[in-house]
C-alpha cells in the first residue's frame, strides 16, 4: 500500500504512534517522558525542538540517498515530493501548545516538517512552518474528520511529473511552489528523541533514537544504521522471529543499498569496525544478535562480492 510522507510524527518526548513495538533489534529505546512540559518559555524544551528539527533535516537527508537510488529493490514505492509534513495533532496532548509556539503548527493543518536540499520544494522556498492549502487545486481539509481525504490529495497530487501546491507562510502570504516529486521507496526514517543508543524498524519505518544519531557524528555510517533497518523492511524480517541469519542478511543488504547510493562501502566497514557495539550479541548460538566477529566477517564477504560488480547502479541482493 502506498503512504504518504509522515503523518505521524514522532516529536520529543514521546512516540505518538507508539512504534516502538515489534522491533527487531534488541536494547528497544524507552521514551524520554519529562515530567512537566507546562511552561512555553522553557527553555530546555526550546532546545529539545531546534535539535528534533535538525536531527530530522540530517535524517530525511542521509535516508533520501537510500530511498532514491534503490526503487528497484524496494517492494513499495511513493511519490516523494522533496519535504515532509506534521500535524499538530501528530503530538501527543501534553505538548500541542508548546508545538504550536516552537513549531508554527495549528489544528487542523498541515505543515512543512522538513525540506531537503538540493530539491525542487528548496529550490520553490519551502520553509519548515509553511502550510500546505492546497495540491493541484484540491484543497486541504482544516476538518480533522478529513484525515483520509487529506492523505489522498496529498497521495494524487505528488503521482504527476509537476505537482502545484499552494503554500501560506506564517506571515500569511500565499503563494504556488511547482514541485517536482521523485519516486523513493516507501520506508520513512523518523528521530525517536532517546537516550539509548539504537535503531530499529516496526516492520514499516525506520527508526533511529537521537542518541545514535548524536553518536554518528558521520554520514556514511549513519547511512549504514539506516540501511541495516530498510534491509530488514524490504526482506520483510518484521513478520520472522529474530535470529542471527536475519541480522547478517540485513547487514548484506545494507552494504548493496549503500553502494547503490554511491556511499563509501569499504569506509562505512571501517567505521563500523572501530565503532562501539552496545547491541552486540553474545557468544551464544542462543543470542538473536550475531557477534561482532561474525558480523565483521559477513561485511567482508558481501564487499568482496559487492567489488567484483561491473556496475554498482545495477547491483542486486545477493
Ligand atoms: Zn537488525
Amino acid at each position: 500500500m502506498m503512504r504518504y510522507v509522515t503523518f505521524c510524527a514522532t516529536l520529543a518526548l514521546l512516540s505518538a504512534c507508539g512504534e516502538t513495538t515489534d522491533a527487531l533489534e534488541t536494547g528497544i529505546p524507552q521514551i524520554q517522558t519529562p515530567a512537566s512540559v507546562t511552561r512555553p518559555n522553557d527553555t530546555t524544551f526550546e532546545d529539545v525542538l531546534a535539535e528534533y528539527q535538525a536531527l530530522n533535516l540530517r535524517l530525511d537527508r542521509v535516508a533520501a540517498s537510500l530511498r532514491i537510488s534503490n526503487t528497484s529493490l524496494c517492494p513499495n514505492l511513493i511519490r516523494d515530493p522533496g519535504f515532509s509534513i506534521h500535524r499538530l495533532e501528530d503530538y501527543p496532548q501534553s505538548v500541542q501548545s508548546m508545538a504550536k509556539v516552537m513549531l508554527g503548527i495549528k489544528e487542523g493543518g498541515l505543515f512543512i516538517r522538513s525540506v531537503r536540499p538540493n530539491t525542487s520544494a528548496a529550490e520553490q522556498k519551502l520553509t519548515p512552518g509553511d502550510e500546505i492549502m492546497a495540491v493541484n487545486e484540491h484543497e486541504i481539509s482544516p476538518d480533522k474528520v478529513m484525515t483520509v481525504y487529506n492523505r489522498a490529495v496529498l497521495q494524487n497530487g505528488f503521482e504527476s511529473v509537476l505537482s502545484k501546491v499552494r503554500i501560506q507562510t506564517p506571515e500569511g502570504q500565499e503563494y504556488l511552489a511547482r514541485i517536482k516529486p521523485t519516486t523513493a521507496c516507501d520506508v520513512q526514517a523518523k528521530v525517536i528523541f532517546s537516550e539509548t543508543v539504537n535503531g530499529h524498524t516496526d516492520g514499516e519505518d525506520v527508526l533511529i533514537t537521537s542518541a545514535l544519531m548524536n553518536a554518528v557524528p558521520d554520514d556514511t555510517n549513519l547511512a549504514l544504521v539506516i540501511a541495516h533497518e530498510m534491509g530488514h523492511v524490504i526482506a520483510g524480517h518484521a513478520k520472522m522471529p529474530q535470529s542471527q541469519t536475519l541480522e547478517l542478511e540485513a547487514d548484506r543488504m545494507a552494504l548493496v543499498l549503500m553502494a547503490r547510493a554511491g556511499y563509501d562501502v569499504n569506509e562505512a566497514v571501517a567505521y563500523w569496525e572501530r565503532a562501539a557495539h552496545p547491541h552486540e550479541g553474545g557468544d551464544s548460538n542462543n543470542s538473536s544478535h550475531p557477534t561482532t566477529r561474525a558480523r565483521y566477517e559477513n561485511f567482508q564477504a558481501e564487499l568482496k562480492r559487492i567489488k567484483k560488480s561491473k556496475s554498482l547502479k545495477t547491483l542486486e541482493f545477493k
